[in-house]
């Protein structure tokens, strides 16, 4: 035995004799994970193993993302448990008639534009459950009318923060002592929603992203079993993503003359505020039959889709048929790639859905069921009532739950 290791052995000597291991047992946690554009079929191309032993272990589902099938909507949708038109985030581009001239888009964390409904991670802090960040949208934002909530720890969104770091910065958070641990946490992945829009949805490319991210997930749980730390891991998606094409584009300046509106949002759909008095002729032109694409006054949106009771959704939408995209002019150059934001009863649009964890029971794959229903999922597992004006219920997972 060398000089160093009888001074190692020495200093073990040292230590007291009760192992780490009898620390008291830790509390579960939940951890909402979000893996942005990742499709609900992109689970079943093998290309994923932890995530689906995870599904394996806990329930997993094709899940149906809240109209429109945009990032910041339903990423709101998901911690809100209310529907876009509800939860105030109507789509990643809208304006309000009470802000003239301004435009909400995304990294706008100014409260106006957020305050239309609560995040889980502000009804967890008022109930004294400590909560903490790694991204997610609307989680920098100062929450409410006067005291501004956050989550204890969270971050300003920055694409820079490699996946690595973003798992790290979990671990770390968990690694607290118990006083200033989290309960509650998110974690935000980018990396398939961009590979999704670069290469589509069935290039080989996307598939290779699939294996990278799902290692980050296999570190996720890898770090928590070296922890100790039980945790109800709830994995989702914000939408799916469809192929699309320069050859499959609508150009808005052929159907109503540019002059007559105004546009808010163009791709999968569009949002057209027309220019004042010009409302009469931009119905007109609007509201008749096109090829692969119908429009609507706002009142008059269909039903089914739960959009347009709420001012900030435009005066006018247009919504393409799946695989097709609206745009101002037709493009000057070829294209192709994935592009979402279409019907959320669309196949192409159902998200990934995956929990596992000690509050749930190995029950395989679920029926299908809508993103609201998320947050009253994470409210049983907080240990929180139910909200009373939520759009979504926990009814999809009861038999699922183990308490
Ligand atoms: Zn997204």
């Amino acid at each position: 035995m060398g000089r160093f290791h009888l001074l190692l052995a020495a200093l073990l000597a040292l230590l007291p004799a009760v192992p780490a291991m009898a620390e008291s047992p830790r509390a579960p946690v939940v951890i909402l994970v979000s893996i942005d554009g990742f499709r609900a079929d992109y689970l079943d191309r093998g290309v994923t193993p932890n995530l689906s032993a995870l599904a394996a272990s806990g329930i997993s589902a094709a899940m149906r993302p809240s109209f429109p099938s945009k990032t910041f909507p339903n990423h709101w949708a998901l911690v809100t448990g209310k529907v876009p038109d509800h939860n105030g985030i109507v789509s990643n581009h809208f304006e309000d008639p009470r802000r003239p001239g301004e435009r909400f888009g995304p990294g706008n964390s100014d409260p106006f534009w957020w305050n239309e409904a609560e995040p889980i991670w502000v009804t967890a802090e008022k109930a004294g459950i400590r909560t903490a960040a790694m991204f997610w949208p609307g989680s920098d934002v100062a929450w409410g009318e006067t005291r501004g909530t956050r989550p204890e720890d969270w971050q300003h969104y920055d694409q820079a923060v490699t996946p690595l770091q973003r798992v790290e910065t979990v671990l770390d958070w968990l690694r607290r002592p118990e006083a200033i641990r989290p309960r509650l946490l998110t974690l935000y992945f980018d990396a398939i929603d961009t590979a999704g829009h670069e290469y589509g949805p069935d290039d080989p490319r996307t598939n290779e992203a699939l294996t990278k991210a799902d290692r980050y997930i296999g570190m996720l749980v890898q770090g928590l079993r070296d922890l100790g730390q039980p945790a109800d891991l709830v994995v989702v998606a914000d939408h799916g993503m469809a192929a699309v094409s320069s050859e499959r584009v609508i150009a808005l300046d052929t159907i109503a003359d540019p002059a007559l509106y105004r546009v808010v949002d163009t791709g999968p759909f569009a949002a057209i505020e027309p220019a004042p008095g010009h409302e009469r002729q931009l119905a007109d032109a609007l509201l008749k039959p096109h090829d692969h694409m119908q429009c609507w006054a706002r009142k008059d949106i269909p039903a089914r889709l739960r959009y347009g009771s709420n001012p900030r959704v435009a005066s006018y939408f247009c919504l393409a048929q799946v695989g097709w995209q609206i745009a101002p002019s037709a493009p000057t150059e070829p294209s192709s790639g994935g592009a979402h934001g279409y019907d959320n009863a669309a196949p192409e649009m159902a998200a990934l859905f995956v929990a596992s964890g000690p509050d749930i029971t190995a029950s395989g794959r679920i029926a299908p069921f809508d993103n609201v229903d998320v947050a009253p999922l994470l409210r049983d597992l907080l240990g929180l009532p139910p909200a009373p004006d939520a759009d979504g219920d926990d009814a999809p997972f009861r038999t699922a739950l183990r308490h």
